[in-house]
């Protein structure tokens, strides 16, 4: 396999094509046409072997997650996503890890109509970099910055299953290892948060480190109910609800553990029943675990009303005197 062939060979013969690319893998570089009355919405994301994905981690799996991390950072911005680029750097041209790869991330695309308009490939290790584009109605983008006193504070989907996934190894579950390796990014609901959420954020890092990014003000903080946090079936199998005592897994990794890829927003009291419509709607479960306050810091608080300190306190940036 001729190295410098490779995106032209096991990528060119993707499904999707799209009418706004007037140019995309083949020449010097992609011509795309934006329609108007739009905003592009460009992120780029970089997996490394061993540091972002498990080195054993099927290839399939490595082109699933390269694009959905991404498609992920679209959907915390509201955005259609429209277009992909590919910088694959591969210590060798293996043709059968190739095709598990490009199938698994242009499986992905099809699904969300996103046409591979470009990409380059290097020797070296194996690092994989995705830029997206997607498209929002001009200044109908959510973003991060936005959220005010008494709004409440949702999370989609379950938390905690990658983190699980990654703790338990080869004796994860089918369904926690998929949620690790195969994350579904949340692309219609966060179109259906434009014009009601205040604001916006994928977790990636985690819970505690990602709220706080919405809480970048000095005046912003917020109450996390971490009995109220979503925990799937696959978790509640290995971490059951703790009784009197707290359980530091059953909260940890669903307030800290990274690799989630479910949206964290704000939605101000008065559009909360709308906004649990439209998620519904959308076909994606949404969870309200806590309220932005006026006191700075997160503060996480159990149902009997008792106050719970995380362990992860490395994650939080300020206001750490609040969880003494
Ligand atoms: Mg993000």
């Amino acid at each position: 396999v001729d190295e410098f062939d490779i995106i032209r060979r096991y990528f060119m013969p993707a499904v999707t094509r799209r009418a706004d690319v007037v140019a995309g893998i083949g020449d010097d570089a992609a011509l795309l046409s934006v329609p108007a009355g739009h905003e592009l919405v460009v992120c780029t994301d970089t997996l490394v072997s061993g540091v972002h994905f498990p080195r054993h981690t099927p290839a399939a799996a490595i082109g699933h997650k390269a694009l959905a991390v991404n498609l992920s950072d679209l959907a915390a911005m509201g955005a259609q996503p429209a277009w992909a680029t590919l910088a694959l750097t591969l210590p060798d041209a293996d043709p059968r890890w190739l095709e598990d790869f490009a199938h698994g991330l242009l499986a992905l695309a099809q699904r969300f109509d996103v046409e591979l308009v470009g990409g380059d490939t290097t020797r070296g290790p194996l690092t994989v970099t995705v830029t997206a584009q997607g498209l929002v109605r001009h200044g109908m983008a959510l973003r991060r910055r936005g959220a005010r006193v008494g709004d409440r504070v949702y999370v989609t989907g379950t938390l905690g299953d990658a983190g699980l996934a990654l703790r338990l190894q080869e004796r994860a579950s089918a369904h926690l290892q998929a949620r690790l390796d195969y994350p579904e990014p949340r692309i219609e609901a966060g179109q259906a948060l434009c014009g009601f959420a205040t604001a916006a954020i994928d977790i990636s890092d985690g819970l505690l480190a990602d709220l706080a990014h919405l809480l970048a003000s000095d005046r912003l903080g917020a109450i996390v109910e971490i009995d109220a946090l979503p925990r799937s079936a696959a978790f509640l199998e290995v971490h059951e609800t703790p009784g009197a005592g707290a359980q530091p897994a059953y909260y940890e990794l669903p307030l800290s553990a990274g690799d989630d890829y479910e949206l964290c927003f704000t939605v101000p009291p008065a559009h909360s029943t709308a906004v649990e419509q439209r998620l519904e709607h959308a076909g994606c479960a949404a969870t309200a675990i806590g309220e932005i306050t006026d006191t700075p810091g997160i503060r996480c608080v159990r149902a009997n009303g008792s106050g719970y300190t995380p362990v992860a306190r490395g994650f939080l940036h300020f206001g750490e005197d609040q969880h003494g």
